[in-house]
């Protein structure tokens, strides 16, 4: 029997079987490639004015079959050299995703087949392309920048140039360990220590412009307003270290691994929004200053906590898993919410930037070349050193070697998936 969420949520069914739509016979339904069934047509049933008008059931038909022969062709073509796609059961478990239940890549697939697999339907299709396509956006809205700023010789920009190029770097680096994560198990590890990376830069980048266009006046030439850079530094350390250590963790302590990577970078995000936390609890006590980017910032706070939420939760994959394999599950929806947010984030500081610059220019410091560029160059070197080591620890590790040799015997192996189902579960 049918269940209620089999009306409620469409199923997309990959390599294996049937491919295509599937949404219930009341809604429309598409298949891409398969067997008889695509010879006839699909529970189709005939409009009353159609039977009723003589040879319209055998025109249609003819229309329809014709019209599948077309849209199934492309289909066909790309389906042949598209790398097998496989179920969770038959990939190791360093692979696995909560909740999603197919559409995995070879666990041993070739750098070729990665890039490959970024144009056919995977399970990380969506995730690679939504922050493939972001990075572009930033680059043009950077392009856009530079051609309005001098971000040479005019040191009041240098906070935003650092803060573009981490909006352009973190995205990109995402993309890329979501397209080549399926190299290896240690590849896989290898390239989200880079995508933990690039996130904690970019949280060094926030702290910068931060500290210099968000600051409320009442904290500028503080303390905190003097020690925000080097703290973030810190910051971006500690991040970067939890969240590479809690890949150690994965497969014995998935929860605590979680816990861990999600306070990771909650922490950074907190420090970094302080100031704007404490702008607008005065704005609530009723008064507020330069109001022009607040909305812009209300926006991204919204979007900053939806993230942190999808990430955490899971969610809707975890109340259906198998649903959203391949449109819809939590981490596409967190790439999305990260870039909206992003997004909302760049607009909110670059009014700050412009609608306080003169207060900024007379009662502040002037952003240094060693507190904004210095910084990141010391940060990237720090964190590629991080990296660095846990990598070479990685490469050590015997039990996760161990997770890449079962996946290595199975690539030599053509009846993997025969295999694979008569292997004990990994759990
Ligand atoms: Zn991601």
């Amino acid at each position: 029997m049918k269940k209620v969420s089999d009306h409620l949520f469409p199923i997309w069914r990959g390599a294996r079987g049937v491919q295509g739509w599937s949404w219930g016979r009341s809604g429309a339904k598409w298949e891409s490639a398969g067997g008889e069934a695509e010879d006839q047509l699909l529970g189709f049933d005939c409009p009353v004015w159609c039977v009723l008008c003589r040879g319209g059931r055998a025109w249609l038909q003819g229309a329809c079959q014709r019209g599948r022969g077309a849209f199934r062709l492309p289909a066909d073509m790309l389906s042949i050299k598209l790398p097998q796609l496989f179920d969770i059961h038959q990939v190791p478990k360093v692979f696995r995703e909560d909740g999603i239940i197919s559409g995995y890549r070879h666990p041993r697939s070739s750098a070729l087949d990665c890039i490959l697999s970024s144009f056919q339907m995977t399970n990380e299709t969506v995730n690679i392309w939504t922050h493939f396509l972001p990075t572009w956006y930033f680059l043009w809205r950077f392009s856009i920048l530079c051609s309005t700023l001098n971000f040479l010789t005019e040191s009041y920009t240098w906070p935003l140039l650092v803060y573009m190029l981490l909006i352009c770097v973190y995205p990109f680096t995402s993309s890329c360990a979501h397209t080549f994560s399926t190299m290896s198990a240690e590849a896989r590890h290898i390239c989200y220590f880079f995508d933990y990376g690039a996130l904690s830069l970019y949280s060094l980048g926030c702290a910068i412009t931060y500290g210099s266009y968000v600051m409320p006046d009442c904290w500028v030439n503080s303390w905190l307003h003097e020690h925000f850079v080097p703290i973030a530094i810190g910051n971006t350390l500690f991040c970067t270290s939890m969240s590479c250590y809690s890949r150690f963790l994965e497969l014995q302590f998935p929860r605590k691994s979680k816990i861990l990577r999600t306070g990771a970078f909650v922490f950074p995000f907190l420090f970094d929004n302080i100031p704007l936390f404490y702008r607008l609890l005065i704005c609530c006590g009723g008064s507020c200053s330069h109001t022009e980017a607040l909305s812009s910032h209300c926006y991204h706070l919204i979007f900053a906590f939806l993230t942190c939420f999808l990430f955490a939760s899971h969610l809707p994959e975890r109340l259906a898993p198998g649903r959203f394999d391949y449109f819809g599950h939590s981490h596409q929806l967190f790439h999305i919410c990260a870039v909206v947010g992003t997004h909302f984030q760049m607009e909110a500081v670059l009014a700050d930037m412009t609608s306080r610059q003169a207060w900024l220019i007379s009662q502040a410091a002037v952003p240094s070349f060693l507190g904004t560029m210095g910084a990141l160059a010391v940060s990237v070197l720090l964190n590629l050193g991080i990296i660095s080591l846990f990598s070479a620890s990685l490469l050590q590790t015997p039990h996760l070697n161990a997770q890449s040799g079962v996946a290595s015997a199975r690539h030599s192996n053509p009846g993997l998936s025969q295999q694979a189902s008569a292997e004990p579960k990994e759990e």
